[in-house]
């Protein structure tokens, strides 16, 4: 049986959601194929790079022994785990247990002299107030379970590490703290969201929760579709977006003139006041600033390997590809989506660094 066909229980990412939003929560559970749910290109990669992380984190621990039983297999994971216990193993990585009708695999449980560390693996470079709840409901589940947890800590990528191998790649951060603080909620919480997942659609109020910790996915579900939202204005993240909702200004219409902003998101509210593009007298002189940098870098690269016509050429063509981007981009840009101008960018650097690594070659080859 697979997660999503096992609507009564919780696990710790259905329970996560269901901190940030009774509705979210309801839609993961129910809705399991909901094409919001089907991640992205960049979601999958961080899917991905979370999972690599994970496997890199196995590796700081010798002698850890892997539950290596299918993830729908609640009962069978939870006996391997026992059976690791039972046999001492000093280290367990996806230890899993079920309590209280909640099931969670813990990323790495160590064993030490007073009795175990609970980590959560994550593949950010810091320790994050989201990684609380998560953390939580782990040592919730393995207390309710009879393991001793006596200290919880967030495993995540360091800083201070350097490619290929300067510092250690990981920073262990003790939130046994936090999350102490937490645990006392977290049994009204599970009632809570297991009456969520067992009943209809909860109706929730739309607020700050949509964005925070996560860009809710169904957020073009729930919230009303609204020309020009204030979410849509320059520079407005989640946090200013929500204090505009609150002051009652809800799309940027509703801006008031005397609002002070930035130039880019005053430009835009001028824009949608007289309907139409403005392009500040300023751009073109700008785009040439911008421009002349990148040309001198293309002579310096071109010009000593294949001559003055060539470096004229390859200026000449990048003035032509500016002015063309300038005029036609309105029309250009819809029928690009980001990963083909990404990929035209990456041709256009790599292009440019061969250019500058082979050099020798080309001398190498012309003696
Ligand atoms: S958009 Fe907001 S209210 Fe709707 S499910 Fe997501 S978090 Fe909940």
């Amino acid at each position: 049986m697979s997660e999503g066909s096992k609507p009564q229980y919780l696990s710790k990412s259905r329970f996560v959601a269901g901190w940030q939003c009774p509705a979210l929560l309801w839609r993961k559970v129910h809705e399991p194929d909901a094409p919001e749910l089907v991640p992205d290109k960049a979601l999958q990669d961080r899917f991905d790079q979370g999972v690599h992380v994970g496997e890199v984190a196995q590796t700081r621990f010798p002698d850890g022994v892997l539950i290596d039983v299918p993830y729908w297999d609640f009962e069978g994971r939870v006996a391997a785990t026992e059976s690791a216990l039972e046999d001492g193993a000093p280290a367990i990585f996806e230890a899993s247990f079920l309590a209280d009708d909640v099931f969670v695999a813990v990323d790495v449980l160590e064993r030490t002299d007073e009795g175990f560390n609970l980590i959560e693996v994550k593949s950010s470079t810091s320790q994050k107030d989201e990684h609380i709840p998560d953390a939580a409901i782990q040592v919730h589940v393995a207390r309710e379970s009879g393991i001793d947890v006596d200290r919880a800590e967030i495993m995540h990528l360091s800083k201070e590490h350097r490619c290929p191998n300067i510092g250690d790649l990981f920073q262990r951060t003790d939130v046994t703290n936090p999350v102490e603080g937490l645990l006392p909620l977290i049994p009204e919480e599970i009632n809570k969201q297991l009456e969520v997942i067992r009943g209809p659609l909860p109706e929730v109020d739309l607020g700050f929760h949509c964005f925070e910790p996560r860009r809710c996915p169904f957020i073009n579900r729930c919230w009303p579709e609204v020309e020009n939202h204030i979410s849509t204005l320059y520079n407005a993240g989640p946090k200013k977006a929500w204090q505009y909702i609150l002051e009652g200004i809800n799309t940027i219409a509703d801006i008031p003139a005397d609002r002070r902003l930035p130039a880019p998101a005053r430009r835009q509210v001028r824009s949608l006041e007289e309907g139409r593009m403005i392009v500040e007298p300023g751009l073109a002189a700008a785009i040439i600033l911008h421009r002349f940098g990148v040309g001198l870098m293309l002579w310096l690269i071109v010009h000593p390997v294949f001559g003055g016509r060539a470096a004229w050429l390859t200026l000449f063509a990048m003035a032509a590809a500016t002015i063309a981007g300038f005029e036609f981009s309105e029309w250009l840009l819809p029928l690009a989506d980001d990963a083909f101008i990404s990929a035209v960018q990456g041709v256009i650097v790599g292009t440019i660094i061969h250019g500058l690594v082979h050099r020798g070659h080309v001398d190498r080859h012309a003696d």
